[in-house]
């Protein structure tokens, strides 16, 4: 039994090498059909019993095959597990909502830090909240945050619900427009990951084929929209509020420009791959 196991993971990762895509993901694609994590793969006891309680491993074998041919037809990963890794949360996400990306917790770090150098409770606003990745990371990394996740998308608040059921559930969702939400209020902190890839730019076909264009991309410059939630920031924020907002690597002179009269202590930060990627100001 064993051996078979073996032996089919081996097949997998062959085939998606072979087809350029990483052959780890064959590993997490085996684990999810068996209901076990990544790590109990290296368990021979924990694989026994998982194929002892399905009972079928010729079962087991066409699920695996059905997702590896879905994965080398560019399905993101992440759609096909169901689950999206970021911090330390585990999000449920799917077909309509984008997948929380690595560089996007850089963001999460400066905004703690800025956090932490508060007192008493921190009222949060994530504009273009998408899964719930960035609001769960600071609801859960600073207990003594309020945070309210605002969201237009109806096919993402799907997810951000289930996510904030599961994870959070002191986090507030505002279904609206970020250009709507909350008149009158004010606040410590705005995050803002909003859709910033210029409309004509070719993503990868995971990317392009698969996520929701409404969340990507920001129009022809792919600054229309980030502009849209600058001015949401600007208004939403106290004198003294903390933002950080994602951009791509082409605006970061365009963002702060944006932010100029609003904002000071304008800092740009890089992404693990030293891209310009997000960008940190106060609002005067
Ligand atoms: N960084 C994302 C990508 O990989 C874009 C996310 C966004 O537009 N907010 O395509």
């Amino acid at each position: 039994m064993e051996l078979t196991f073996k032996e089919f993971l081996r097949g997998g990762k062959e085939q998606l090498s072979a087809a350029g895509f990483p052959e780890v993901d064959a590993e997490h694609l085996l684990a999810h059909v068996l209901g076990i994590s990544r790590m109990e793969l290296h368990n021979p006891l924990a694989v026994e019993n998982a194929i002892t309680a399905i009972g079928d491993i010729t079962l087991i074998e066409e699920n695996f095959w059905k997702l590896l041919d879905r994965r080398i037809a560019h399905e993101p990963l992440q759609y096909l597990t169901g689950i999206a890794y970021f911090r330390y949360l585990e999000l449920e996400v799917g077909p309509g909502v984008l997948v929380p990306r690595p560089e996007s917790e850089l963001l999460v770090e400066a905004v703690l830090k800025n956090i932490e150098g508060r007192t008493g409770a921190v009222s949060v606003v994530d504009l273009g909240a998408g899964s719930g990745a960035l609001t769960l990371a600071i609801a859960t990394e600073a207990p003594q945050t309020h945070v309210i996740a605002v969201e237009k998308d109806p096919e993402a608040v799907f997810w951000l619900r289930k996510n904030v059921a599961l994870i959070s559930e002191d986090v507030r969702i505002l279904e609206c427009d970020v250009a709507d939400a909350l008149e009158g209020v004010k606040c410590d902190v705005v995050i803002a990951n909003p859709p910033y890839v210029p409309d004509g730019q070719e993503l990868p076909r995971d990317v392009a084929e698969h996520e929701p264009a409404v969340a990507l991309y920001g129009g022809s410059t792919g600054m229309e929209i980030p502009q849209r939630f600058i001015v949401a920031a600007a208004r939403l924020l106290k004198s003294g509020g903390f933002f950080a907002i994602e951009h791509h690597e082409s605006q970061p002179v365009s963002i702060a420009a944006s932010l100029a009269e609003e904002f000071i202590d304008i800092e740009n930060h890089k992404d693990l791959l030293g891209r310009p990627r997000f960008t940190t100001g106060t609002r005067r």
